[in-house]
């Protein structure tokens, strides 16, 4: 069985970190994505509530919402992963990813990484995007699934 890790922070989901992970379980037998709890990043969510947004989101039983606070490798190495799947978006994410991608390859050679190209409409999509357009009393819901909006606005609507 052929299983893909889709790792980030999703703080929170958004249709770009959905249509990768939707084309990684096309791919591949069983996509985790993984709640990456140890970012420096301050995250609007906790772990459980990212992953929550994320389950509430997710419709087939080949994707898992998992959560880790360790080396990204260790992880993979656990559930006998073969791939890291990872969405690029523009020339600007490519430098860090492909670092991770050699890092990880170097601690555990058995691990791909695998570049998807964002979709062109979700180009300019980011987590951060979507809690500045809600904290500025914007419309959300072209940018994240319809299932999580009024979540998203409890949390980041501005006063
Ligand atoms: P962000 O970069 O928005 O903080 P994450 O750290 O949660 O997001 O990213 C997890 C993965 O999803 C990364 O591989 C990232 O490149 C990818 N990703 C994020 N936003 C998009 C998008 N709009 N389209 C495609 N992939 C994306």
């Amino acid at each position: 069985m052929k299983i893909a890790i889709c790792p980030g922070s999703f703080d929170p989901v958004t249709l770009g970190h959905l249509d990768i992970i939707e084309r990684a379980a096309a791919m591949f037998d069983e996509v985790v994505v993984l709640v990456m709890s140890n970012s420096s990043k301050n995250s609007a969510f906790s772990v459980e509530e990212r992953m929550m947004l994320l389950q509430k989101c997710i419709t087939s039983d080949k994707i898992k919402v998992d959560t880790y606070n360790g080396l990204l490798v260790e992880y993979a190495k656990k559930i006998d992963a073969t791939a890291i799947v990872k969405g690029l978006r523009a020339v600007s994410d490519f430098d860090y990813e492909f670092q991770q991608a050699l890092i990880n390859k170097s601690l555990y050679p058995k691990i791909e990484t695998v570049f998807m190209p964002a979709m062109g409409e979700n180009m300019f999509l980011s987590s951060s995007m979507v809690k500045e357009v809600c904290r500025l009393d914007g419309d959300i819901s072209p940018y994240v699934p319809k299932q999580i909006v009024d979540d998203i606005y409890l949390r980041c609507k501005g006063d």
